[in-house]
This record gives structure tokens, C-alpha cells and sequence, in this order.
């Protein structure tokens, strides 16, 4: 599947996707990149700066054998290598330490990115999947980001040697002839042995490249196939209490053991040995006819005999890069699959983002917003979670959603808070649709204590604050007004009490009835216009919701409050109720107003319920 893929993209996209990746390799580790870069430079031009100085000094030693010049060259050469070793342990050390956190840093890159999401996808299971592809593929191959940064090394090799074997051996064709010469000497003398010796060297670089090319594509779909083993483990976590009851173990040590198996081993050597040959011959082809070229330009004069130790060592390397480049290229075609994962992670829309306008902070709470005819259907849903809503929110006032379960009221809140935008419809704030607002301001007017609230494995300060930076009395205020203070006073560290154990061994676990009050002094700190309780309380009974409820209403003063419930007793205190019902609103106004329409589904549940809070009522 993988290779139809990419036999589809033609070489230009190929190499744009190589490009991109790389691009992103450099944001994820800028140090390490140049580090590593410099290091691979230096570790490949070394040699070439040993032989090219032996080759001076030969020169030197077979013609003039002037003392001063031969002192210079052999001083040079001594300091060099020492100067080369001195660098080259420098930037190892270097490349050592930023290349140590490399998985790291990617997942911190992920975890930016994601941060910089949209609500929507971190809700999509699709989204979760691609994630999950991403990873496993990394941890399992190193296929995608990994897999680039891995090949660097080669690359970088790949391109100094051809660089400085094509730089240091261009004067070996750019020499004059001395003398002229009939036979073979003739010949090697002739342009045409120039041509010959040429096309030798650019074809031996043709079989270097498509030899490699193939041998790279056979070990990666051989590793591919011995990596599936490790992506299953990797996605499944095969050790689950299956694996006991069923026997499962067997199978999972027969798949692990494949790739011991010596006649698996034997196999996929042939391949690489097959083409390695082919290699080889024609590379030893083409070594013997530039030795007996090198060799007879030297004979003639037309260079130094230094110079034949110095050609013949680089010329070869050219053929070498060639041949480590399409190695690399073909490995890097086929991670594009992989990487285009990661290109699709990355390029998920973030159109929530695009509003400009700012909300104007108003101490008096002046906010009114409408939902003007808004609908609403899930990502990859066909049906309407919302439809036709239209109503007001009234500021200071304490409204309430009612109605069954799944009847759209917490989708209703996520709209008004714009974790999603409508599928059609408008929501609008003073008269401005929403959309044109800068999301964080927008978001900022907005508290809400969910039914599924999340807190986190920091201290308790953090969570109510949700910041880095906090204003300890806040934090301790909207801890009291829950009535959270003689638990915290009971804590040794107080606000700065880590929550569970995961990052603290001091970390303290709490109740359910803790942590509910916790994530609501979270909703409080937070300072904002509009308030929502969204049921938080449905494991409790009514009664217990019911008392929750109106001692939230008397701590949130003069904000907005939404009340949310399948309860209505729970809200009857609220100046509007709106009557939520197979995602349409099919009723609003007050308690009363609600109660005595005895035709109305408000009535019909009142009176359904009404066993469970005669008292309170
Ligand atoms: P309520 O809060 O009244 O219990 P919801 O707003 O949670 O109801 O759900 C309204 C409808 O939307 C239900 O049919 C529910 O199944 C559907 N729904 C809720 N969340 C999702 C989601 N993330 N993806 C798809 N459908 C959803």
C-alpha cells in the first residue's frame, strides 16, 4: 500500500515532502542540526586534509626537496590533525549533548502543537488515531520526524566527499599533456581516454546510486515487515489479561522469534548481498582503469606523483557520495508515507482562530448574546445535535437548561463557549457574531464546571488557578467559599499540596465530593462574566444537587449563572429555564410560568419527578 502511494507522487513532490520534513527536523532542534552538521563536515573532509597534505609533501620529497618548504608542509599537516582532533571532540561533545533529549523534544513539539488545536480535533477519534499512527510508527521504525533526523549523518557525508573528491580531483583532467606519445601512451594522452574515463566515474556513480536505491528499499520493507511485530505491541499493549486466559504468550514469542530465525536472516542478506556484487564488480572495474590512467599521467609527467596518491583516493569517493545520497533518497521516498501523517497532524484547519475583534472588558458585565436560529451537528455525524435554537441570555440573570438526557444541553454550552462553532445559524455577542471575536478573549468571558471536569496532577493552587502564576489569597479565597479551608488547613503544604502522586510523593488523593468543590473554586478564580454548572453533581441525589446548586448561586454574586440539569428541581430558583428537548427548545420562561402550561413537557416532567423533592419543593 505503502509503495502504491508513493509511486503516485512524482520525484518533485517527493523531494518537497523531504524538504518540509527536514524544515520541521530544524524547528524541533535547531542546536543539535548545526552541531551535527559541523561535526559531519569535519569527521568526512579530516581524511581528505591528511592525503592532500601527503600528497604536497611527496611532491615536495621527488622534486626540489627544499628543506624550509618541507619543514612548513610537515608542520602544517602535524597541527592540522591536532587542530582537526581538538575541533572534532568539541563539537562531538556538542552534537552528544543536544542529540541526547531527541524523543524529548519531539514529543514536546507534538504536545505544542496539539496545545495550539482546536477543541474539535482533540475530541475527534480520528485525530486521536493519526496521533497514535504517528507515535507508533516513531517508536517502532523511527518512520517519519525520526527518520530524517537519523539520516542527516549519511547525508551530510554523502555531499562533502562529493563536493571535495569533484574539487580536489578536477586538475587531474584540467593537466596539459607534456611530450607527445604514439601507442598507448598516445592514447591515454587523447581526449577521447578523458571521455572514457569520465563516463567510467559518472556511470560507476549511475550503479552506485540505483544498487543502493533497490537495497535500501529491500531492508526497509524488510524491516517494515519485522517492525509490524512492535507496532502491535506498541498500539495494543498485548500483555492484557487475554493473553493469560487464551495463551496468547505463545503466539507473541513465535512472531518475536521471525526475526531470529537464521533462515529469515540468510534471506534478506541475499538481497543486499545481490546487489552489493553488482556494486562491487564495477566498481573495482572502474578503480583498476582510473589506477592504470592515474598511473600513466603520472609515468608521462603530466602530475606529480603526489598527485597519483591524491587522485586516487578522492576519485572514488565520488562514486561513494553518489551512491550514500540515493541510499538516503530512497530511504527518505519511502518515510514519506509515514511523514505525510505528520504533515496531515500539523496541517489540521485551525479556523476558530481567525476573529480579530476584541471583547471589551466590561466591570458592569454588560454581555448579551443570542443564539439566532443555530443548528449543530458533530464532526462526522449525520444527525442534529441542535437544531432551530434560538433564545437569549440575559445578563445577571440566573438561567437554567432542563431537559432528558442527550437532549442537547451540553451541547448548547459548548457552542455558547465555543469549544465548536454552528453548522448554521449564528451565536452573537452585543450584536457581533462571535466568530469575529479574538478566540481567548472570547473564551475568557466564560467559566464552566462540566459534568466530566478534569483536574490535574498539580498542586492545588495550580489547579484552581489554572496558571503558572497565582494570586495565593484569590486561590485561598475561592477555596473557602467552597468550603474547602479546613481541608487545606489539614495539608502540610497547604495550597501547594500536589494533587495524586504522580509528579509528588507527597501528592494527596481526594474525595470525589473534594475534588467537585476543587473544580469549582477553579470556575470561580476565574473571575469571568458567565458561569455554567453543568451538571458536576449527577452522581449525586437530587436533593444533595438541589443544595450544591443554590449555594453556588449565592458565591457567584452578580455574575451570569446557566444552570444545567436533567433535574429540574435543581434550577426551579432560575429567572428563565429553558426547556431543552431532542435538540430543540421547546419551551422557556420562569418556574411558574412553565409549570402551569399542563400540557407542556416542563409540566409533564415536574410532575414525573416531583417524588423526589416534594420536600425541597
Ligand atoms: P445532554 O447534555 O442533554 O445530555 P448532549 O448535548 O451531550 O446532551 O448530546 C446531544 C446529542 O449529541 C446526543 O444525541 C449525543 O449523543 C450527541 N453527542 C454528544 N457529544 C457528541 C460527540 N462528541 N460526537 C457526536 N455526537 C455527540
Amino acid at each position: 500500500m505503502n509503495k502504491a502511494k508513493n509511486s503516485k507522487r512524482t520525484l518533485k513532490e517527493n523531494l518537497a515532502m523531504i524538504v518540509r520534513g527536514y524544515k520541521i527536523v530544524f524547528k524541533i532542534y535547531p542546536k543539535y542540526i548545526v552541531w551535527r552538521i559541523i561535526g559531519d563536515v569535519i569527521d568526512t573532509a579530516a581524511p581528505y586534509f591528511s592525503v592532500f597534505m601527503t600528497s604536497l609533501i611527496i611532491n615536495e620529497l621527488v622534486t626540489d626537496r627544499n628543506k624550509e618548504r618541507l619543514f612548513w608542509l610537515a608542520g602544517i599537516t602535524v597541527v592540522g590533525i591536532l587542530a582537526i582532533s581538538i575541533i572534532q571532540r568539541i563539537v562531538h561533545s556538542k552534537v552528544n549533548v543536544y542529540g541526547s533529549d531527541t524523543y524529548r523534544l519531539d514529543m514536546f513539539y507534538y504536545l505544542k502543537m496539539q496545545n495550539r488545536m482546536q477543541y474539535e480535533h482533540l475530541e475527534n477519534s480520528d485525530v486521536t488515531l493519526l496521533r497514535e499512527d504517528i507515535s507508533a510508527a516513531k517508536f517502532a521504525t523511527g518512520d517519519g520526524v525520526m527518520k530524517l533526523l537519523w539520516n542527516i549523518n549519511d547525508l551530510v557525508a554523502a555531499l562533502t566527499n562529493i563536493i571535495l573528491s569533484v574539487s580536489l580531483t578536477i586538475s587531474l583532467f584540467t593537466a596539459a599533456n607534456v611530450g607527445t606519445y604514439t601507442g598507448f601512451l598516445g592514447f591515454i594522452s587523447s581526449p577521447f581516454a578523458m571521455l572514457i574515463i569520465i563516463l567510467l566515474i559518472l556511470g560507476d556513480a549511475a550503479v552506485c546510486a540505483v544498487t543502493s536505491a533497490l537495497e535500501s528499499q529491500k531492508v526497509t520493507k524488510e524491516w517494515h515487515e519485522l517492525a509490524k511485530f512492535n507496532t502491535i505491541f506498541h498500539a495494543l499493549n498485548i500483555w492484557d489479561s487475554d493473553t493469560y486466559i487464551f495463551g496468547m504468550k505463545k503466539i507473541i514469542l513465535r512472531e518475536k522469534k521471525k526475526e531470529m530465525n537464521p533462515a529469515y536472516i540468510e534471506r534478506s542478506q541475499k538481497h543486499k548481498l545481490k546487489y552489493s556484487r553488482i556494486r562491487v564488480t564495477f566498481g573495482h572495474i572502474v578503480t583498476a582503469a582510473l589506477f592504470i590512467f592515474i598511473a600513466a599521467k603520472a609515468y608521462m609527467g603530466v602530475i606529480a606523483i603526489g598527485s597519483f596518491v591524491l587522485y586516487r583516493t578522492t576519485v572514488s569517493k565520488f562514486g561513494y557520495g553518489v551512491a550514500e545520497i540515493a541510499k538516503v533518497i530512497g530511504i527518505l521516498i519511502q518515510n514519506n508515507e509515514p511523514l505525510s501523517k505528520v504533515f496531515k497532524f500539523l496541517d489540521l484547519p485551525n479556523d476558530m482562530y481567525k476573529g480579530e475583534l476584541t471583547v471589551e472588558k466590561r466591570a458592569d458585565n454588560q454581555y448579551e448574546i443570542e443564539f439566532r436560529d443555530v443548528g449543530f451537528k458533530y464532526p462526522r455525524s449525520e444527525e442534529w445535535a441542535l437544531r432551530h435554537v434560538s433564545t437569549k441570555i440575559k445578563i445577571d440573570s440566573r438561567m437554567a437548561i432542563v431537559g432528558m438526557n442527550g437532549s442537547g444541553k451540553t451541547t448548547f454550552i459548548k457552542l455558547l463557549c465555543r469549544l465548536y462553532d454552528p453548522t448554521e445559524g449564528e451565536i452573537l455577542l452585543n450584536g457581533i457574531n462571535i466568530k469575529k471575536y479574538r478566540y481567548e478573549d472570547y473564551i475568557s468571558l466564560f467559566s464552566v464546571v462540566f459534568q466530566d471536569y478534569k483536574l490535574f496532577s498539580f498542586s492545588i493552587a495550580e489547579n484552581v488557578a489554572g496558571k503558572i502564576e497565582y494570586d495565593k489569597d484569590k486561590v485561598k479565597d475561592c477555596l473557602e467559599k467552597v468550603g474547602l479551608t479546613e481541608k487545606i488547613n489539614s495539608l502540610e503544604n497547604g495550597v501547594e499540596t500536589a494533587l495524586h502522586r504522580d509528579y509528588s510523593d507527597d501528592g494527596v488523593d481526594i474525595s470525589g465530593g473534594e475534588a467537585q468543590k476543587l473544580a469549582i473554586a477553579r470556575a470561580l478564580y476565574k473571575n469571568s462574566s458567565f458561569v455554567i454548572l453543568d451538571e458536576p453533581t449527577a452522581a449525586l441525589d437530587p436533593r444533595a444537587e438541589a443544595e450544591i446548586y443554590d449555594h453556588f448561586d449565592s458565591i457567584v454574586e452578580n455574575k451570569t449563572a446557566i444552570y444545567i440539569s436533567h433535574r429540574l428541581s435543581s434550577c426551579r430558583f432560575c429567572d428563565h429555564i429553558l426547556v431543552f428537548d431532542k435538540g430543540n427548545i421547546i419551551q422557556q420562561g420562569s418556574h411558574d410560568d412553565l409549570v402551569a402550561d399542563e400540557s407542556g413537557k416542563y409540566y409533564e416532567l415536574w410532575t414525573a419527578q416531583a417524588q423526589y423533592y416534594t420536600e425541597t419543593a
